[in-house]
């Protein structure tokens, strides 16, 4: 694709960014065949190719509206579109450009900026989203329909935590609303890797990836989270820690692209390149010990699963099929689900600012996961998790949770 930056972007790094990922399109088409928006709206300009020409003309000084901003805001930034590109165009990237510059030139109204700064403001803060959603769910008979929905009927109890014992240690990341929705997970992830000879512990302070901020386009808000993350764990690092491991793929496609996010920042850059460098998702780690798994797991009882591959392991962290492959291996039988390369509608905060979409998305991906008839439907990232499960006709869980229940107890 040929371009003509204006002059007030093109010697930025962000201009040179962007003009770098458009010339690879070459307008082919092939990426609006898997974009979810295209085959809801069938409109151009909510597909990704679309979305790169209105993001091309902006940077080449054309006007922006609230309909470039509409578009942008329906994207579920899912990157189905990058894995299906075959000129390697890097479409996420572009479109966290994108997203800044309109904002700074399109205004949003009152309450649809006062909501995302209350989404922004409470859900990565430790302390606040957990009291928050007690109260939510105390008052869920009385809230409306739409509200109770995003509210869970209970919580699972997370069990006991092993204490740390191995030689090998690894460090989770508790993240922000993780600890409140699914405090199994973590605690599940070190049963089981304890039981591998792996401690797992967490480091204080760490909080949120930024992910949630930067999605939200406080980007630089997101940048903070991340630089706090970075020293939190930083002292880990000087001790040899083996790896960061994440249970929420959202968080680990964050993190994985820290080295990304803090290039330009004379202070975080090469710390964030060694952080991201030592993430691993779960089943990374896990698919590398399944000898030792395979012979724990009580093989007797295991559920027919769906698993549904969140779209942050599919198309960011490129985990199509780790997950499902440590199942398989296990002895579980993994029903077949139609179009799997599709988002479920959570995507962050979408089904917050997007409400509509998301539920159909939603309906769209139950019926396809709950068609071969599983007893429960595994995921790997909490914000898939609960959106899936406030509307599934079975139990949904991580897909880590799923197996600590399996293990024999000694
Ligand atoms: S990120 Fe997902 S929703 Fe956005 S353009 Fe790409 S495929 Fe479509
Ligand atoms: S598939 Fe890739 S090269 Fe083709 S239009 Fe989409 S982004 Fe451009």
């Amino acid at each position: 694709m040929q371009t003509n930056l204006a002059d007030w972007i093109k010697d930025t790094p962000e201009g040179k960014e962007a003009e770098a990922i458009l010339r690879k399109c070459v307008h082919c088409g092939f990426c609006t065949a898997t974009c979810p928006t295209y085959q809801l709206f069938g409109d151009e300009l909510d597909s990704p190719r679309g979305r790169i020409y209105l993001i091309k003309q902006l940077l080449e000084g054309a006007e922006v509206t609230t309909k470039t901003q509409l578009h942008l805001d329906r994207c579920l930034t899912c990157r189905n579109c990058e894995t299906t590109c075959p000129s390697g165009v890097r479409y996420g990237h572009l479109v966290d450009i994108g997203r800044k510059l309109v904002d700074e030139r399109v205004p949003r109204s009152v309450g649809e900026r006062a909501k995302r700064r209350a989404v922004a403001s409470l859900f990565p803060v430790a302390g606040v989203f957990d009291p928050l959603l007690r109260l939510g769910m105390l008052a869920r008979p009385i809230v409306p329909s739409a509200l109770r929905g995003k509210l869970p009927a209970n919580v699972p109890h997370a069990g006991d935590w092993p204490a740390p014992r191995h030689a090998r240690k690894m460090v989770a990341l508790a993240g922000c609303v993780q600890p409140a929705l699914t405090p199994d997970t973590n605690a599940a992830a070190a049963r089981v890797l304890d039981r591998l000879d792996i401690s797992l512990v967490e480091a204080q302070g760490a909080g949120c990836c930024g992910a949630l901020r930067f999605h939200l386009n406080y980007q630089a808000e997101g940048r903070d989270d991340m630089r706090r993350v970075i020293d939190a764990w930083w002292p880990y690092v000087e001790q040899g820690v083996e790896a960061f491991v994440m249970t929420a793929t959202g968080c680990g496609a964050t993190v994985r692209e820290y080295a990304h996010h803090l290039q330009y920042d004379p202070k975080y850059a090469e710390k964030a390149q060694r952080i991201s460098a030592l993430t691993k998702d779960l089943s990374e780690v896990v698919a590398n010990e399944l000898d030792k798994l395979g012979a724990l797991v009580d093989r007797r009882t295991l559920p027919a699963v769906a698993f549904h591959s969140p779209c942050s392991m599919q198309h960011w962290l490129g985990l199509r099929g780790v997950a499902e492959g440590v199942l398989a291996k296990l002895g579980y039988e993994l029903t077949t689900v139609p179009d799997s390369h599709l988002c479920c509608g959570s995507a962050g905060t979408y089904s917050l600012t997007q409400p509509a979409l998301s539920e159909e998305l939603k309906k769209n991906k139950l019926a396809a996961l709950q068609s071969g008839t599983p007893e429960a439907i595994l995921t790997a990232n909490v914000g898939c998790q609960t959106h899936l499960a406030s509307g599934a006709s079975v139990p949904v869980k991580h897909w880590i949770a799923e197996i600590d229940e399996r293990l024999s107890r000694r």
